[in-house]
């Protein structure tokens, strides 16, 4: 079989699904790789490199989808390219089921099977091929580098000739795989550093870095009842306590990256208007939840804004995009190993297996049929 990538067509989008590297592993497994010309070019990666991999370099998208019977790609199909999916097909990308009706549905008319790179169930076995931690990881660690590009000042505090500084104070919320990527970033390049999760798991890790966990003065368990490696909403006291901390550390904080996140929910409203306005000109916050409606009631998806007391907060969604090449490199990664699960006999054939907790979770159309949502994994 051949599996085909096409150049990702939604605006800004830079990543690629493949890789020259990525592409030698999936010729091991049996597969033929084409790429449509150019789609790697914005990460890094030439037309040249893919040749030289072995890879078919296909000059229209048409003929990309035409000519494959897998395809992979990073960002969900448009309009245009769901209508180029035909039966028989596997599709392999993010897909966003659960807000996708209408992809959802024009897969399921295709005949086609569609692998949605979010459904990976967040067990050990799947770790390889969890594509939205690997993105939250580079998304995390570049919330703290957008930061300090923002922030007129030093992250790391200095005795100098010309004055003394004190280090950067940056508190980040939520520490999941963004947000201890965050705090691996910011605690490196010299900021005193502050966390703060509803899973108090994490505070041993969290403190293993170099950073202090915040805690509640709060009589029950700092706990948002934790499913699969995710939280779960919060008692109205207990956010009631979260945000009376949150307002005494405001003022004296200077970056914010703010990372909550609860499944299939609007993101948390936790950095709260007054807050921003207790904040020093001169602060930032990076709220990597925007795309969920933001944890700053004052975020603008996808830009960065600057408020009347000086304080910058910005909004993007796209950070892995703005890291390219390590994020193609990654996400490549995720869908050779999912691949890799879809062929058992390494003879370049797909098998759908779905009995497969993986396949299965991650699958939202198959053979004519919509199969999202998936049951619960049986293995944790
Ligand atoms: P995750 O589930 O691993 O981590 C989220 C953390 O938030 C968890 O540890 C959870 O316990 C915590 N949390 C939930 N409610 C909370 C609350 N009320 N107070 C404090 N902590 C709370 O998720 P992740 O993979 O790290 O992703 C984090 C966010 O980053 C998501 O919103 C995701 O969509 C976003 N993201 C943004 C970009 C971008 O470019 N902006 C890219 C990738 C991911």
């Amino acid at each position: 079989m051949k599996i085909g990538v096409p150049k990702e067509v939604s605006e800004g989008e830079a990543r690629v699904a493949m890789t020259p590297d990525s592409a030698a592993q999936l010729q091991k497994l049996g597969y033929d790789c084409a790429i449509e010309s150019g789609a790697g070019r914005l990460a890094g990666f030439a037309d040249a490199d893919y040749k030289a991999a072995g890879v078919e370099v296909v000059k229209t998208a048409a003929a990309l989808w035409k000519g494959s019977d897998i395809i992979a790609k990073v960002r969900p199909a448009t309009g245009t390219e769901l209508k180029r999916l035909v039966k028989g097909q596997t599709l392999i990308s993010f897909f966003d089921p659960s807000g996708n009706d209408a992809g959802m549905e024009a897969a399921r008319k295709s005949g086609a099977s569609v692998i949605a790179m979010e459904m990976v169930p967040r067990i050990s076995r799947a770790q390889k091929m969890d594509a939205l931690s690997s993105m939250a990881n580079i998304a995390g660690y570049r919330a703290v580098i957008e930061a300090g590009g923002n922030f007129g000042r030093f992250f790391t505090g200095q005795i100098t000739a010309a004055g003394k500084v004190p280090p950067a104070r940056v508190l980040v919320i939520g520490a999941g795989v963004a947000g201890l990527a965050a705090i691996g970033t910011s605690t490196s390049l010299g900021a005193v550093t502050l966390a703060f999760d509803v899973r108090p798991e994490v505070a041993e890790q969290v403190e293993s870095m170099g950073a202090e966990f915040v805690y509640l003065d709060f009589d029950e368990a700092q706990d948002g009842a934790a499913t699969g490696g995710y939280a779960s909403v919060s008692s109205p006291e207990f956010r009631e306590a979260q945000l009376a901390k949150f307002r005494e550390l405001a003022p004296d904080i200077d970056i914010v990256i703010t990372t909550a996140l609860i499944p299939n929910r609007e993101a948390p409203e936790l950095w709260t208007e007054d807050m921003v306005k207790a904040m020093k000109p001169g602060s930032v916050i990076v709220d990597l939840a925007a795309e969920k409606g933001g944890n700053c009631k004052l975020t603008v998806k996808d830009e960065k804004i600057v408020t009347e007391n000086g304080v910058t907060i910005i909004g993007y969604t796209d950070f892995p995009s703005r890291m390219a090449a390590q994020a193609s490199s990654l996400y490549a990664t995720n869908i050779r190993h999912m691949m890799a699960d879809l062929t058992p006999e390494k003879d370049g054939q797909i098998h759908h297996d779905m009995d497969d907790d993986v396949i299965r979770g991650a699958t939202v159309v198959h053979a004519g049929e919509i199969t999202y949502p998936p049951p619960p994994p049986k293995v944790q």
